[in-house]
């Protein structure tokens, strides 16, 4: 067993050389080695990280240009694009989650810095002449200072990417928490930013746990706070954060549902329920993990997707598999204990994910796909956010019912619906109580240039990530009403002719 790799902070360009003290270890999941050993920073040492961004932002990225903000942006985008598989490779031994899917989240979190390179057109304000005599009225928007993004383990590239990019397009400078679990794409991202030219000190990552979360969110010089996990820990950081006097956005978990109507198309979603539930092994905030087929549909729904689970192969992501492992041996566990759970409380278990052969060396945190029937919604397997490869149908007889099941959910990040009625899917749209649709779709990716978010226990705060809602959070609004008096107002002789 080799000795594991020290993995630490990454503060204005360099690698932190300070001391170790707290660490925490990281791990392949595919086998189960610990691979790396994370040191945790101390509130003081993320006080010295926001000092150095604070210096930054005050020593000239809160003033650059727009053309210098664009040029960096457009020399990262070339990097990220460049060594997007490096960077993938990194997120499967850290995560777990296949190969392809690694280079699927890299893409997605690109956009987001094809977004930003727009920065010059989405900062534009408005202008206003002779709002009164003489005087007119614009607004511009403003970068906020130092601002801190803490992110969750399921997509360690592509979440800071939702944030990173927009913030700094906006001129702030950035704090990055990312995961405890897979830190190591985060820093090889973070000496792109260097690469690209960007200033020491405007893009700094500092690792940790509860001591650091909480000392960014309790530093006066953090300006906004940009948070993703769970529902409890969201709820926890927009109350801290808000309590002292910072603008937060706190994206939480999830509990997504697929409706599928009698006259839908049932080999469609049958791909899409095994996408949307096995992919990424459940672990993304907008996994399908519950089906609501309304009747009489359920049984030949369940034999389709039972079949296609069948071909599936779980394995170490690295070579070719279609799933990957849990994120630690705790997660695994804690899946699995709701399988014992389901079957206890009643639901029928028709395919079991601890009975399959898995395509790895070593220990790995292995669970296959589990599809589960006859589910009820007082049951532990409906009610929590699981997030690992557990599916559970629930059979319901109308579309009424499923659509009470979804809205008294209290989460709402994402749904969706299959059926052939365009009117049924538009009624759908306009009535679920759920921030991202899908219709006839497995689950809506983000886009960029679309703002992403939940609705209910899914987020806290009012703003969603990237998009206008994006630069929005990042910037103050600010509304100039101006008067110049012109020379032939008197006062003034600037060589013009009177009262031309
Ligand atoms: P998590 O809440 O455990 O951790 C998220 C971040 O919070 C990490 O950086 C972690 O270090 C920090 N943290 C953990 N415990 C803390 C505490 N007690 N005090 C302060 N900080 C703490 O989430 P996770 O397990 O890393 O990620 C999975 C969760 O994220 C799921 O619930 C998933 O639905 C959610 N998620 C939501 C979205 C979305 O868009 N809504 C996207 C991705 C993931």
């Amino acid at each position: 067993m080799s000795t594991p790799t020290r993995i630490t902070h990454h503060v204005a360009g360099r690698t932190w050389d300070g001391p170790v003290g707290r660490t925490s270890p990281v791990f392949n999941p595919a086998t189960g080695q610990e691979t790396g050993a994370l040191d945790l920073a101390t509130a003081d040492e993320v006080g010295q990280v926001v000092a150095t961004a604070k210096e930054a932002w005050a020593s000239g990225w809160g003033s650059s240009s727009l053309s210098k903000r664009t040029q960096v942006l457009f020399r990262f985008r070339e990097l990220l694009n460049e060594r997007k598989e490096d960077i993938a490779a990194l997120i499967t031994a850290e995560h777990g989650k296949v190969l392809s899917d690694a280079l699927g989240e890299v893409t997605r979190g690109l956009e987001v810095v094809e977004f930003a390179c727009g920065i010059p057109h989405l900062l534009k304000g408005g202008f206003t002449e002779n709002a009164s005599t003489k005087v007119d009225v614009y607004s511009i928007r403003q970068s906020l200072g130092v601002v801190a993004v803490i992110s969750p383990f399921n997509f360690p590239a592509m979440v800071p990417l939702w944030f990173v990019p927009v913030a700094i397009a906006c001129g702030n400078t950035v704090v990055l928490k990312p995961s405890e679990k897979d830190p190591s794409a985060t820093v090889a991202i973070a000496d792109l930013w260097r690469e690209a030219g960007l200033p020491d000190g405007v893009m700094n990552v500092v690792h940790g746990d509860k001591e650091a979360v909480d000392a960014l969110l309790t530093h006066p010089d953090v300006k906004a706070v940009s948070f993703v996990g769970s529902t409890p820990i969201a709820r926890y950081v927009y109350e801290t954060g808000t309590a002292n006097g910072k603008r937060v956005q706190a994206l939480g978990g999830a509990k997504n549902h697929m409706l599928v109507l009698p006259d839908a198309d049932l080999d469609l979603a049958a791909d899409a329920a095994v996408n949307a539930g096995f992919g990424s092994a459940g672990e993304r905030c907008m996994a399908i993990s519950a089906l609501l087929a309304v009747e009489p549909i359920a049984d030949d729904l369940i034999e389709k997707i039972k079949d296609r689970v069948g071909k599936l192969v779980t394995g170490d992501g690295t070579r070719g598999t279609d799933m990957g492992p849990l994120v630690t041996q705790q997660h695994r566990d804690k899946v699995a204990s709701y399988l014992d759970a389901g079957v206890e409380a009643g639901a029928e278990l028709v395919v079991d994910g601890r009975e399959a052969d898995f395509d790895a060396d070593g220990d790995g945190f292995f669970l296959a796909p589990t599809l589960f029937d006859k589910v009820s919604p007082e049951m532990s397997v409906y009610q929590d956010e699981i997030f690992g490869p557990v599916l559970s149908v629930l059979r319901v007889q109308s579309y009424d019912e499923g659509l009470e099941l979804i809205n008294s959910n209290p989460y709402g990040n994402g749904t969706a619906i299959f059926t052939n009625d365009g009117g049924a899917a538009r009624r759908f749209q306009n009535e679920v109580e759920v921030g991202m649709v899908g219709i006839n779709v497995p689950i809506p990716v983000p886009m960029a240039y679309y703002s992403f978010g939940g609705w209910k226990n899914s987020l806290f705060g009012d703003s969603h990530a990237h998009g206008m809602e994006g630069v929005n959070f990042f910037t103050r609004g600010k509304v100039v009403t101006s008067r110049w008096l012109d020379p032939s107002h008197g006062g003034l002789n600037l060589g013009f002719p009177q009262n031309t």
